[in-house]
């Protein structure tokens, strides 16, 4: 298996860049998730991982060989297609053989990589069956094991859940997980879901309009985001944020809020006279009758154990995950206490994440 390491790829189509200079390392074994809206760039940038798209300028290095400009035939990497593309008239045995054969390789070889691969998917009872009466979960598996038989040194799949309903959708991403596990293959997976990113990878890479907004395990992009843009993009409901003008010297551990002195990580750099953005995840806040900094309840969202409170404040609206046993009633004013150590402080022109105490080495080039 490989590692795969991505420096400062660009990729223009005429005068539209679609990425502009990513930087990013996929481990060897990992799975590795491509994350952003529509339109931000994740398919191109793996398409050029694929050899199905050459870049305008930069680096792909797998296992440390410079691949950006070789063919895409030469670069021993498995693009698991639309996970449906099955050859119908044959049955799944010649399906999974099908990529060996044209490799020449020799019969009994084909045969026990073939038992192999459908031992491991769990699909040996259907290997004498036509592809055209399959459930659609066995389709998926025998669309996989066509790209696992080869044994390529990564897997590549683009949005490979998307076409599937919600339930059968989390049983094929934790089976894909799961397989992920035993075999331990380099996978680069793009998705527009963060849920899908948050539950299944490794690492993630979040980008927008061509650019990488932050490269990181699920759990750093989630407690210590970038950037705004990838606080509001993860979670649900995103990260709040409470906006104000202020000046801060370098060891600052407050803000001044409406009147109210609120507790922050220590601010590891200057903000002079900036826009700033106060963000706080909704679980991070807590209603309590004596809080100073206060809050209008404009609407309450009933979720069996827990209960999101919308609440209108002076810096902005604020969306706080609550026990659903404890009391919010709508039109009254509550005061809002937020967890010290989870605050992130962002500089609302840029939109980037000002380095405090917690965030300070989070962040991977
Ligand atoms: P989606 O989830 O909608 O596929 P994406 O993040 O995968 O989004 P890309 O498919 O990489 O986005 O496309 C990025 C941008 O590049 C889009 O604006 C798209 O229209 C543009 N683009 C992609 N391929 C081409 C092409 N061959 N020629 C011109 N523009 C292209």
């Amino acid at each position: 298996m490989a590692e795969i390491v991505i420096r400062n790829l660009r990729k223009e189509f005429g005068s539209f860049v679609a990425v502009r200079e990513s930087s990013f390392t996929i481990g060897d074994g990992e799975f590795f998730m491509l994350l952003g809206p529509s339109g931000c760039g994740k398919t191109t940038t793996l398409r050029m991982i694929a050899g199905l798209e050459l870049p305008t300028a930069g680096d792909i290095l797998l296992d440390g060989e410079n691949v950006a400009q070789v063919p895409a035939s030469r670069r021993d990497i498995a693009f698991v297609f639309q996970m449906f593309a099955l050859y119908p008239h044959m049955n799944v045995r010649q399906n999974l053989a099908y990529p060996l054969k044209n490799q020449g390789m020799a019969r009994a070889d084909i045969r026990r990589r073939v038992d192999e691969v459908a031992r491991i998917l769990g699909i040996v009872s259907i290997l004498d069956s036509g592809v055209g009466r399959l459930s659609g979960g066995d389709r998926q598996r025998v669309a996989l094991g066509r790209a696992i038989v080869r044994e390529p040194k990564a897997f590549l799949m683009d949005e490979p859940l998307g076409a599937l309903d919600a339930e059968f959708r989390e049983h094929m991403a934790e089976e894909l997980r799961a397989l992920h596990n035993r075999m331990n293959a380099t996978t680069v997976y793009v998705t527009h879901d963060q849920l899908e990113a948050m539950q299944m990878g490794d690492k993630i890479v979040v980008m927008n309009h061509g650019v990488v907004e932050q490269f990181g395990t699920p759990q750093e992009i989630y407690d210590h985001p970038a950037t705004m843009f990838v606080a509001d993009f993860i979670g649900s409901p995103p990260m709040n944020f409470l906006r104000f003008t202020g000046t801060f010297e370098r060891g600052a551990t407050s803000v001044h809020l409406s009147g109210v002195d609120i507790a922050v990580p220590e601010l590891r750099q200057e903000a002079a006279g900036r826009e700033i953005a106060l963000g706080v995840r909704p679980e991070h806040v807590r209603l309590s009758d004596g809080g100073a900094y206060r809050g209008c309840v404009d609407a309450t969202e009933y979720l069996g154990t827990t209960q999101i409170v919308t609440l209108q404040c002076d810096n902005g609206t604020v969306k706080a995950r609550i026990p659903a046993s404890q009391h919010a009633i709508i039109g009254e004013t509550v005061g809002l206490e937020f967890s010290t150590a989870t605050l992130s402080l962002f500089d609302a022109g840029s939109g980037r994440a000002l380095v405090t105490a917690a965030n300070e080495g989070a962040f991977r080039g």
